[in-house]
C-alpha cells in the first residue's frame, strides 16, 4: 500500500526516484495484479461521477416553455374564467399529454446519443507485471506506469519520470492553448500548476513526443476533478433545423396572433357575441400551429443517429446528421479507409536488383524470387542471399514497433500493417523477428511521425547501428551512399533507384525505403539530428494494399448522389494515383493529382480552384489539410474530412463533418471529430451521407404531412368565422387533431426507409430553405382540399341532421379519413402499393410501424366519438353506420389530390 498519504500538489517537488518510491512501484515492471486489486478496492474506478442533468420535474416543465403553449395555458385560462371548466381542463390536459410525450421522447433521444457515445472507450498503454498492456483509461489506479505518445488523451495525473520531446496541450486545465514542453527535473514547492512541467494532468492531450509517467492521482483527486468534480455529459438536442423550427414557429405565431385579433375585432365589429368571436380567435391560433412538429424533428433526428450506428457511425455532435445529407465534397484518406490495410510485400529493389515475393497476408508462407535473373530463381539458390537484400529485410524488422500472431493457421498483425507486412516478408527469407532483436537488441528509438515520414531505432550489434525507413523522398535526401549485391558500400545510383520506385508505384505499390548508419560505439540515443545526413541507402519494399471492394461501390454511389470524393493522403503520388485510378476516384478521363509541396507554393485563390479540380492529393502534411478544407468551403462546398492524427485536428474542427477513426485513430482526432466511424471504412461515410439524406427526407414529409391539416383548419375556421356561420370545429377539437391524431400518423414518418432515388439525387442546398415552393405549393393544394372537406361535410350534414355536434363530428371524421389516404401517399408503403397496383414493382413489407400509426388513429377516432366521456370532453357526437360509410367517401377524391401533389412536388 501507499506509504504516505501523498498530496497529489506536492509531487513535483519529488525526483521521479521518489515518486516511484512514495507509490511502491516499479519502473520495470509497474504494479502487480494484487497491487492494482488492492488499490482499486481503495481507489474505485478512474471516472469522474456523471453530472446529473437538470432534475426531471425542470425538464417537464421546460417543455411548457414554448410560445404557442402559452396561447393554449391562456385560452385554458380564459375559458376557467369564463366558467367553461371542462374546455379548461381538456385545453390544459392536451397540454400535460404533449409536454408527456415530448418529455418521454427528449429524454430518450439524449439517452440513445449518450449512451452510444459512452461505447466509445477510451484506453492507455501501462506497464503491468512487466508487460505493456491496453487497459480502458477508466481501470487505472495510483501507482501505474502510464507511456504516453503524441494523440493520447492523458488519462490520470501523472508525474512524469521520461521524456521525449514531450508537448502537452493543457487548455482544458490553464486555458492556455499553446502546448507545454515537458521534463522531469523536481521544480520549487511554490511552482504554480501551469509551469510544473514534471507533471501532467488528466484530460490534456499529448501533442508531440512521447514520455513515461506515474499515475499519482486518479478521479476525482485529479486535478480536473477537483475543479469540476463531475462530467458534463447532457447531449445537446439543439441543430441548425431545430433552431429553424423554432424561428419558423415564432414567426407563424406572430402572424397567427395577428390574424387572431384581427378576426377577433372584425368580428366584434360586426355585431357577433363575444364569447363566439373569442372561440373563433382560439381555435385559429391553434389550428394554424403545427403542434407535433417539434417533437417529430427529435424524433426523427434521434432515429437517423441509431441508424447510422448501426452502420458504423457514431455522431458525436447531433447536427452533424443533417450537415450529412447536403455534403458536397467527401475528403478521405487512402490508407485504411479507401483500402484494406491489409499490407503485402510483393516487391523490393535491392542492391540493383529487383525481387518478387510471393503469397499473401502476413502469414510467413512464400518465396522470393528473383525474376531477371534466369527464371524465378530462389535467392537462395545461389548459396546465399544478396547482402543489399538481406540487410534491407533486416532493417524492415528492426526498425519496427509491430508483432505479428497467429492462430492456427491465421496470421494478424499488432501494431501497424505497414510495419506487419516488412516482418513477413523478411520471415520468407527466414529471418525472423525474435532471433534479430535477440542479436541486435534496441537502445533507443524515433516513433514514425507522418511530418517526417521515417522511422528510425538504435540497435546495439557489431556495431553500433541506427536503421531508419520511411519514404523514399525523406530518406534518399539524406543518403549519398548505397550497399551493392555483396554488401560493398558504393555511390548512390539515385537515377536507377527512382525509376524502381516509379516501377512500384505505377502498380499501386506502397513503397518503403532503408537505411542504416554505423555511429560511435558509446552512442546510447538517438534524435532527428542524428540522421539529417550520412544515411546508407539499403533497398526498397513495396506492398500492396488493395482497395476496399465496398468502397469502391461506395465511391460509386456517391458520385452518382453528386458528391465529389477527394484522396488525401501522406503516401507517394504515383501509388495514390494508381489506387484512386482502380477506386474510380476522377473527375475526368485521367486521375489529376498534386502535391503537397505544390500546394504549399499555391496562394488561396489558386489553391482553391486547385482542390476543385483535382482528385488526389499526395504528400499532404496534416497540417495543410485545414489549408484544404478552408478553399472548399470558400468554394460553397460542404465538407466531410476524415482524420487520424493529432495534427488533424484542426481541420477536423474545421470541416462541416468531421470524421475520425474509431479503431485507428488517435484519442485527439475523435475528441475533435463530429462523427466516429467504428470500421474506420469509407463505404460507413456513404452509408452515413445516405441516412442523413433520409432523415431529411422524412423531415419534409412530416412537413408535407402535418402543414395541410393546420392549413385546412384555419382556412376553414377563418372563413367561417368571417362569414359569421357556425364554425365546423372547435378549439378543442382542432387540439385533438393537432396533437393526438397528428402525433399518432406523423412518427411513424420519422421510420420511413430511403426512399429510392435519394441517392441519385445532388447533394441539397444547405442555404435551402425548410419550405421551398414546390413544398409550399403541394402544402396549399391539400390545405385546400381539407378546406372544401371539413366546411362542406360540415355544412352538407348540419343541413342534412340539423345537430352541429353530429355534423363537426363528421367533419373531423372525414378529414381524418383523407388524412390516411395522403399519409399513405406520403409514405414508401403507399408508394409502392401504388407502382404495386400498376404491376412496376413489389410490395414492400417492412413499414409495420406506419400500420401501428394508422391503426392507432383509427381506433382513436372511433374513441372520440363514439364514447360518451370524450362526448362531453370534446364536444362530439356519436355516429350512425351511415354516417361512418358517408366519412369514408372522401378517401375517394384524395386520391387524385395525392397524386397531383406529388406530382407537383
Ligand atoms: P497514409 O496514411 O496517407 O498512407 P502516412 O502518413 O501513413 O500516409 O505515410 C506516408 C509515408 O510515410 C508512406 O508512404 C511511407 O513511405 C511512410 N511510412 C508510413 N508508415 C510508416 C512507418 N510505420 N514507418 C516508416 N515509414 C512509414
Ligand atoms: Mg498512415
Amino acid at each position: 500500500m501507499i506509504s504516505v498519504q501523498l498530496q497529489s500538489r506536492s509531487c513535483h517537488e519529488l525526483s521521479g526516484r521518489e515518486a516511484i518510491k512514495e507509490f511502491n512501484s516499479n519502473l520495470k515492471g509497474g504494479l502487480t495484479a494484487e497491487e492494482v486489486a488492492s488499490r482499486y478496492e481503495t481507489y474505485g474506478w478512474n471516472e469522474l461521477p456523471i453530472k446529473p442533468g437538470k432534475p426531471a420535474w425542470l425538464r417537464f416543465l421546460l417543455q411548457f416553455h414554448q410560445p404557442l403553449l402559452y396561447i393554449l395555458l391562456i385560452a385554458g385560462a380564459v375559458k376557467a374564467f369564463l366558467g367553461s371548466w371542462t374546455n379548461a381542463a381538456v385545453i390544459w390536459g392536451v397540454t400535460v399529454i404533449n409536454a408527456v410525450i415530448g418529455y418521454v421522447q427528449e429524454a430518450k433521444a439524449e439517452g440513445a446519443i449518450a449512451s452510444l457515445a459512452k461505447a466509445v472507450t477510451t484506453e492507455s498503454t501501462v506497464l503491468r507485471e512487466g508487460q505493456t498492456l491496453q487497459i480502458p483509461s477508466r481501470d487505472l489506479v495510483p501507482g501505474d506506469i502510464v507511456l504516453l505518445t503524441s494523440g493520447d488523451k492523458v488519462p490520470a495525473d501523472l508525474r512524469l519520470l521520461n521524456t521525449r520531446s514531450l508537448q502537452v496541450d493543457e487548455s482544458a486545465l490553464t486555458g492556455e492553448s499553446v502546448p507545454v514542453d515537458k521534463s522531469i527535473q523536481p521544480l520549487p514547492k511554490d511552482t504554480p500548476l501551469a509551469e510544473r512541467v514534471n507533471m501532467t494532468y488528466a484530460g490534456s492531450f499529448v501533442t508531440f513526443g512521447q514520455g513515461t509517467g506515474i499515475v499519482i492521482a486518479t478521479a476525482d483527486a485529479t486535478e480536473v476533478g477537483q475543479i469540476s468534480k463531475s462530467m458534463e455529459q447532457r447531449v445537446n438536442l439543439s441543430t441548425p433545423l431545430t433552431r429553424k423550427f423554432a424561428k419558423f414557429s415564432r414567426i407563424l405565431l406572430y402572424a397567427i396572433l395577428t390574424l387572431a385579433t384581427l378576426t377577433f375585432a372584425i368580428g366584434l365589429g360586426q355585431g357577433e357575441s363575444w364569447i363566439y368571436m373569442f372561440e373563433a380567435a382560439v381555435a385559429l391560433a391553434v389550428s394554424a400551429i403545427p403542434e407535433g412538429l417539434p417533437a417529430v424533428v427529435t424524433i426523427t433526428l434521434a432515429i437517423g443517429v441509431n441508424r447510422m450506428a448501426r452502420r458504423h457511425t457514431i455522431i458525436r455532435k447531433l447536427p452533424a446528421v443533417e450537415a450529412l445529407g447536403s455534403t458536397t465534397v467527401i475528403c478521405s484518406d487512402k490508407t485504411g479507409t479507401l483500402t484494406e490495410n491489409q499490407m503485402t510485400v510483393q516487391a523490393i529493389y535491392a542492391g540493383g536488383q529487383n525481387y518478387q515475393v510471393s503469397g499473401s497476408g502476413y502469414s510467413p508462407k512464400g518465396e522470393i524470387v528473383q525474376p531477371d535473373n534466369n527464371d524465378l530463381e530462389s535467392v537462395f539458390e545461389d548459396g546465399f542471399l544478396s547482402q543489399a537484400l538481406k540487410e534491407s529485410l533486416i532493417a524492415g524488422v528492426l526498425c519496427n514497433d509491430s508483432q505479428l500472431k497467429h492462430t492456427g493457421e491465421h496470421w494478424s498483425v499488432v501494431g501497424d500493417p505497414t510495419e506487419g507486412a516488412l516482418i513477413t516478408a523478411a520471415a520468407k527469407a527466414d529471418l525472423t523477428q525474435s532471433a534479430l532483436t535477440a542479436s541486435k537488441p534496441r537502445l533507443d528509438s524515433i516513433p514514425f511521425e507522418s511530418e517526417y515520414q521515417y522511422m528510425a531505432t538504435l540497435h546495439d550489434a557489431d556495431f553500433r547501428t541506427i536503421y531508419v525507413k520511411g519514404s523514399v523522398e525523406a530518406l534518399l535526401r539524406r543518403c549519398s551512399q548505397m550497399i551493392d549485391r555483396q554488401g560493398q558500400i558504393v555511390p548512390l545510383e539515385q537515377a536507377q533507384i527512382e525509376q524502381a520506385v516509379e516501377a512500384m508505384t505505377a502498380e499501386a505499390l506502397r513503397v518503403l525505403a532503408f537505411a542504416k548508419k554505423i555511429v560511435a560505439p558509446h552512442q546510447h540515443s538517438i534524435d532527428h539530428d542524428n540522421i539529417e545526413t550520412g544515411l546508407v541507402f539499403l533497398g526498397l519494399q513495396g506492398m500492396i494494399d488493395p482497395p476496399r471492394p465496398e468502397a469502391i461501390a461506395a465511391v460509386h454511389a456517391c458520385q452518382t448522389a453528386g458528391i465529389q470524393i477527394k484522396m488525401i493522403t501522406g503516401d507517394h503520388i504515383s501509388t495514390a494515383r494508381a489506387i484512386a485510378q482502380r477506386m474510380g476516384i476522377q473527375k475526368t478521363e485521367q486521375v489529376l493529382g498534386f502535391e503537397g509541396q505544390q500546394l504549399a507554393k499555391m496562394d488561396d485563390r489558386q489553391l482553391a480552384r486547385t482542390i476543385e479540380d483535382g482528385d488526389v492529393f499526395a504528400r499532404v502534411a496534416p497540417a495543410q489539410k485545414l489549408r484544404l478544407v478552408e478553399a472548399l468551403q470558400s468554394k460553397g462546398e460542404i465538407v466531410a474530412m476524415t482524420g487520424d492524427g493529432v495534427n488533424d485536428a484542426p481541420a477536423l474542427k474545421q470541416a462541416d463533418i468531421g470524421i475520425a477513426m474509431g479503431k485507428g485513430g488517435t484519442e485527439v482526432a475523435r475528441e475533435a471529430a463530429d462523427m466516429l466511424l467504428t470500421d474506420d471504412n469509407f463505404a460507413s461515410i456513404e452509408a452515413a451521407v445516405e441516412e442523413g439524406r433520409t432523415v431529411y427526407q422524412n423531415l419534409r414529409k412530416a412537413i408535407a404531412f402535418l402543414l395541410p391539416v393546420n392549413g385546412g383548419e384555419s382556412m376553414t375556421i377563418l372563413i367561417s368565422a368571417l362569414l359569421a356561420r357556425d364554425l365546423p370545429i372547435l378549439s378543442l377539437q382542432v387540439l385533438w387533431l393537432n396533437m393526438i391524431n397528428s402525433l399518432t400518423m406523423t412518427v411513424p414518418l420519422a421510420f420511413e426507409p430511403k426512399s429510392n432515388g435519394l441517392m441519385q439525387k445532388s447533394p441539397r442546398n444547405p442555404k435551402e430553405p425548410l419550405i421551398t415552393k414546390k413544398l409550399l405549393r403541394r402544402i396549399l393544394t391539400v390545405s385546400l382540399f381539407n378546406w372544401i372537406l371539413i366546411f362542406g361535410i360540415f355544412e352538407w350534414a348540419k343541413f342534412a341532421t340539423g345537430d352541429v355536434a353530429v355534423a363537426r363530428t363528421m367533419a373531423i371524421q372525414s378529414l381524418v379519413a383523407a388524412r390516411i389516404v395522403y399519409l399513405l401517399s406520403i409514405s414508401q408503403l403507399g408508394i409502392s402499393l401504388f407502382n404495386y397496383i400498376r404491376g412496376r414493382s413489389a410490395l414492400i413489407t417492412n413499414a409495420p410501424i406506419l400500420i401501428v400509426g394508422i391503426v392507432g388513429a383509427v381506433a382513436l377516432q372511433i374513441v372520440f366519438s363514439q364514447w360518451n366521456v370524450m362526448n362531453i370532453l370534446f364536444e362530439t357526437a356519436p355516429l350512425t353506420w351511415n354516417q361512418w360509410v358517408i366519412c369514408l367517401l372522401p378517401m375517394l377524391p384524395m386520391i387524385p389530390t395525392a397524386i397531383f401533389a406529388n406530382y407537383i412536388d
